[in-house]
């Protein structure tokens, strides 16, 4: 098994084109054709994270930060970042992010912080906006099944947790063959009318040249008949953050311990907040952005990472803002990728790094 094997599979699952703009997800460094030897999965790559993937024979680090934000203009080893890719690089280790991709993916990094804290009718809490379009094509009725089918295949067609889905219309198409055309159906010079399927279907944009490449393998038209149309509808499925809701209200103080529990913090941070808790929504790392999105959804808490001073004082009383730590938040990334990797390939050698421990200490 090569390294871009495993790659593939955490991508089925954490698409790169999911990242955020900002965001440097995906290889840092390595030849991802190289034989795998085994994999380490941590959080943050530091050089004790290279140092333990070489003693342990990992020519693999799958972190959730990457490695690398900024674009580098040497590369001397001056900061701990110029090192790591300098120790990768001697070494022929890859190092690999599924950053942002991963939190906004469906069943990603806030489906995972829902279910750990017990969270039922969990939805995306900012679903990506502008990322659908509609296909549709036009095909000979007697195509239509097969067409349909490699529609699917190349990933139209889902909507929620529902897949297969398309709208089908017969009708009749017309058009005329010109001089040098190989028309499938009809003469050259004379119009023709062919009884036709329109096939409506909806798929993300990213994925829209894959598509089109699968439907003009089957379409037997000389010239395949398609339109795209942008869709302002949410993605539902995709976002970032999550909202949920738990089995059974719980008063401020024993939520807070929970929470502090579940998530190994050494200091839970709270605002002011008095209505017991049952709706819930989740962003791990710096999530703050999404409080508002939050309160207007009537979250009675929201949990993230990290939040500024005035975001205490912003929620007004409105939600129970719980920061539980960037780091607290987010090293359940490793469990994520040992389920997406050890499902698919349950024998290759996986280990957890026990060195990328949390940059922030509490005295
Ligand atoms: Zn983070």
């Amino acid at each position: 098994m090569y390294i871009r094997d495993i790659l593939e599979e955490i991508e089925l699952h954490a698409p790169l084109p999911l990242q955020e703009s900002f965001d440097n997800a995906g290889i840092y460094t390595g030849d991802v054709n190289l034989k795998a030897t085994g994999a380490l999965l941590c959080l943050d790559v530091t050089e004790a994270v290279i140092d333990e993937a070489i003693e342990k024979e990992c020519n693999l680090i799958v972190a959730h930060h990457p490695l690398v934000f900024k674009p580098l203009k040497s590369l001397t080893g001056k900061t701990y970042i110029e090192r790591c890719m300098i120790k990768a690089c001697k070494n022929n280790i890859v190092i690999y992010a599924a950053h942002t991709n991963l939190d906004n993916a469906s069943y990603g990094v806030n489906y995972h912080l829902g279910k750990l804290i017990g969270l039922h009718n969990m939805n995306i809490l900012n679903p990506h906006q502008n990322s659908l379009v509609k296909l549709v094509t036009f095909v000979p009725a007697a195509f239509a099944e097969v067409v349909r089918e490699v529609l699917f295949q190349a990933g139209a067609g889902h909507i929620g947790k529902y897949d297969l889905c398309s709208f089908n219309m017969e009708g009749d198409g017309t058009f005329r063959a010109n001089k040098g055309c190989q028309p499938f159906c009809g003469e050259i010079g004379k119009t023709h009318y062919e009884k036709e399927v329109r096939i409506e279907t909806i798929l993300p944009s990213f994925i829209k040249d894959a598509v089109i490449s699968a439907l003009r393998l089957v379409h037997p038209y000389e010239e395949p008949v398609f339109d795209i149309y942008p869709l302002n509808n949410n993605w539902t499925t995709v976002g970032s953050g999550i909202i949920g809701e738990m089995s059974a209200s719980e008063n401020v103080k024993h939520f807070l311990q929970r929470i502090k529990r579940i998530f190994h913090s050494s200091c839970v941070k709270y605002s002011a907040f008095t209505n017991d808790i049952r709706k819930v929504a989740i962003c791990g790392g710096s999530g703050a952005f999404l409080i508002p999105k939050a309160i207007a959804l009537k979250a009675d808490a929201f949990i993230t990472g990290e939040a500024r001073y005035n975001d205490f004082y912003d929620v007004e009383n409105k939600i129970l803002l719980t920061v539980i730590g960037h780091h607290e938040s987010e090293v359940c990334t490793k469990d994520i990728f040992y389920q997406i990797i050890s499902k698919k390939f349950p024998t290759f050698a996986l280990h957890f790094s026990s060195v990328d421990l949390n940059p922030v200490k509490y005295l």
